[in-house]
């Protein structure tokens, strides 16, 4: 059997062995298009250190972001405006709570804990929206995702509707001097990011760039430095899994980051990983995502502490 097909056959065990969990999870539903997602829905795409891509599952169904977008705009915001100006802002800590949770910022200073929480995404995106117009960030989501992805306009405004919760930790921040003065756009551009339209091809793209340290799986060009590389890393290891995070180092032991849309991208030994299955555990994570992640993890020996 070729390598190729080798790793077809890894993909489609590791999608069966985990289908077998996704009655556990459900669907997120504060937002309608989220709310109509299929839960049985379980997709998987690797891209190879020699640049092979694989896929089983519904791996061109579509769907929402939402918080992958946060490693999309700590990147950039690194690149563009240097680890000082970001870091003066948020910090790099695990905070162990929920992702919408912003209780720390009345009783641990004014910072929010890292760029993966709503606080800190916010955050780096408000340093952004007061440098750059959303369609170069657009540009740059793109490179990384490989393909010519945009915002989806109903969920964008169906994030608008839904996000009383992060308006009010936007103004809290705005009044504490963590944020600039236009609030609204700095939320314009944090609920478009999430909005942004991918399948797990496009995670495994952004996987595989973080993987080999920046560079694109298709034509090696630079798309991140490595400095930058290894800073988003370091943080989606400890914080990517929302207040899953420790456990997911401990059992899989491999950079990752979710989305309440139920997608997951992770990196490791070369490889750049997207799954896709709706179904969420209680933190948020992707129940079926979370178990093909620790099938290949084991399979392909990832895991960056065993
Ligand atoms: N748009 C979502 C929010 O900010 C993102 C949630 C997530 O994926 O964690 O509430």
């Amino acid at each position: 059997m070729s390598k190729n097909l080798d790793m077809h056959l890894l993909l489609q065990n590791s999608r069966a062995y985990a289908e077998g969990f996704l009655s556990e999870g459900e669907v997120s539903s504060y937002i309608p298009q989220l709310a109509a997602q299929n839960p049985t829905l379980l997709a998987v795409s690797i891209i190879s250190p020699d640049g092979a891509y694989h896929n089983t599952g519904n791996h061109e169904e579509f769907f929402s972001i939402q918080s992958i977008s946060k490693v999309i705009s700590l990147i950039y915001a690194l690149m563009t405006l240097g680890e000082k100006a970001v870091f003066n802002k948020v910090g790099m800590e695990p905070s162990g709570d929920p992702f919408n949770c912003f209780i720390k910022l009345e009783t641990a200073g004014e910072k929010p804990f890292n760029p993966f929480i709503n606080a800190g995404a916010i955050t780096t995106t408000s340093l952004l929206a007061n440098n750059i117009t959303f369609d170069e960030l657009l540009g740059f989501t793109c490179k990384i995702f490989g393909d010519n992805v945009a915002p989806c306009e109903t969920v964008f405004a169906e994030e608008v509707a839904a996000g009383k919760r992060n308006r009010s930790m936007a103004y809290l921040m705005q009044s504490k001097g963590v944020l600039g003065d236009d609030v609204e756009k700095y939320l314009d551009y944090y609920f478009r990011l999430c909005a942004v339209l991918v399948n797990t091809k496009h995670l495994a793209h952004m996987g595989a760039v973080l993987a080999s340290g920046g560079k694109s799986p298709t034509n090696g060009q630079e798309i991140v430095p490595p400095r930058i590389v290894s800073i988003v890393k370091a943080i989606m290891l400890t914080c990517g899994m929302y207040d899953g995070s420790g456990e997911f180092a401990v059992s899989i032991g491999l950079p990752a980051k979710s989305g309440i849309g139920g997608g997951i991208v992770a990196c490791g030994g070369g490889y750049g990983i997207g799954t896709f299955g709706p179904a969420l555990d209680a933190k948020g994570n992707s129940v079926g995502g979370i178990r093909i992640l620790r099938h290949l993890s084991e399979k392909l020996e990832l895991n960056l502490f065993a």
